[in-house]
């Protein structure tokens, strides 16, 4: 058969699915995600698609459902989670956080984009497969999980520990990237093929107390403020991803001849530079580009001090550590002892969470079909590597051996730092657009890997 799906009746029943998820609330902390869970299943089932519910507890579900191939092939993950944030005060929002309401040309809700837009436009894309009866090769596996907001304990962590074989793929599709951005004049999308590792970590320091009308120098508080502000003066050395080198040659060359020669520089290990003040607004900023390029650290909180005239016997800080590829914890470790210079010796350091970078190659034949597609689809519009600072559900299926990039393209109704100004705030929306252009692109993409015939 020919296959001549009506990508705008595809866009309007996603546009539909997405209002219904909205709808049903999912806010973690608690969770309660087997409602969302419920509903999906209920929609593959109608489809006579292949489920399973998986929880670590009842109301923490996960879903995974497998569309076979006639012919043997590679396997495709579509990854989402159907957790949301909270909502801090209903009354800011135009249309109620849990309305799903279809307004103003868009689709409106806490999760409408991150990330109940991706989980409908996952399953639509695998009924697609299955209302066309597409031969393909291989395998489409589609995972709804719970809890990717407060750490994945009940999803995507616990199932790929619990039933590795059932996530197990060679590629996987999730969010973190798909973003329009304009650099120069030209319109980039972002794929995101790496994460940056995370270390959050407390560190004690000891000091003897006193009355604080007879200053001494043995006080905490005093003696933390020296670690702390030499810590985040410090600055790592360069360390640079091949997706990041990518990123800041491809933007310095959309740039200008003079961007270009800077961005040269800046993805040379060996060369430090000051970096320019860029515009306001400007998706490239000297802040973002030096989280690329090294393992960075920010002081994030303090704590000292019982009253006004006792100097503290103790000072506790939260130091919030992100690295880069090649670099570990304990390289960081001794850097901060070698700051902390004669303190060393009074430290205590406690981890709180931590995680290793995660990333899949760019040079793979996936990520060239996502970047081939997109371009094909947004006629004029380049791809960029990005690597994230922040981390997602990828680096679980990583570990798995699943090369995992994060791709839900987006339209360019609305510039970046609307959008995601958005994300975890008040007003949470998506653009109809943005789900026309995303079933069209991710089917084409799970259709082309599969090597599906029309
Ligand atoms: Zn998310």
């Amino acid at each position: 058969m020919t296959l001549k799906p009506d990508w705008t009746a595809l866009g309007q029943e996603t546009t539909q699915m997405l209002s219904e998820l909205l709808q049903i609330d999912t806010t973690n902390p608690p969770g309660d995600e087997y409602k969302a869970i419920e509903y999906l299943q209920k929609k593959l089932q109608k489809e006579k698609i292949e489920t399973e519910i998986l929880a670590k507890e009842p109301k923490r579900a996960n879903l995974i459902a497998r569309l076979k191939g006639k012919r043997p092939g590679q396997r495709l993950l579509l990854l989402s989670h159907v957790d949301v944030v909270p909502v801090a005060d209903p009354k800011r929002w135009k249309y109620p956080p849990f309305s799903g309401a279809i307004a103003e040309g868009c689709v409106w809700g806490r999760g409408a984009l991150d990330m109940k837009c991706m989980t409908a436009l996952e399953f639509m894309v695998m009924a697609l497969f299955q209302r066309a009866k597409l031969d393909f090769a291989g395998e489409l596996i589609l995972v709804a999980a719970a809890d990717e907001e407060k750490g994945s304990v009940y999803g995507a962590e616990w199932l790929c520990k619990t039933y590795p074989d059932k996530l197990r793929a060679d590629w996987a599709l999730n969010e973190g990237g798909g973003l329009p951005v304009q650099i120069g004049n030209k319109i980039f999308y972002t794929i995101n093929s790496i994460e940056k590792g995370l270390w959050w970590f407390k560190v004690r320091v000891k000091g003897s107390s006193g009355h604080g009308s007879i200053p001494h120098a043995n006080n905490a508080l005093s003696k933390s403020a020296y670690i702390i502000d030499r810590t985040a003066r410090y600055k790592f050395p360069k360390k640079i991803a091949p997706a990041v080198r990518e990123f800041i040659l491809r933007a310095g060359e959309a740039l200008g001849p003079e961007m270009h020669k800077l961005a040269l520089v800046l993805v040379d290990e060996t060369k430090e530079l000051d970096l320019p003040q860029f515009p306001p607004n400007s998706p490239v900023s000297a802040q973002l580009l030096n989280a690329l390029v090294r393992t960075t650290i920010s002081p994030t909180m303090i704590h000292a001090g019982v009253k006004e005239n006792v100097i503290p016997d103790s000072c506790e800080f939260v130091l919030d550590c992100r690295l880069v590829p090649g670099y570990t914890r304990e390289r960081v470790q001794e850097t901060l002892l070698e700051l902390a210079g004669e303190y060393k010796n009074d430290l205590e350091i406690e981890t709180i969470n931590a995680h290793d970078v995660s990333g899949s190659p760019i040079d793979d034949r996936f990520y060239k079909l996502i970047e081939e597609t997109i371009r094909a689809e947004v006629p004029g519009a380049g791809t960029i590597p990005l690597m994230l600072t922040g981390a997602t559900d990828s680096r679980f299926v990583r570990e798995l051996g699943v090369k995992a990039y994060g791709f839900c393209p987006m339209s360019t109704k609305m510039n970046l730092a609307d959008r995601e100004r958005l994300i975890h705030n008040d007003n949470e929306r998506i653009d109809v657009e943005s789900l026309e252009l995303g079933v069209r692109v991710l089917a084409k993409i799970a259709m082309k890997a599969l090597d599906a015939k029309l």
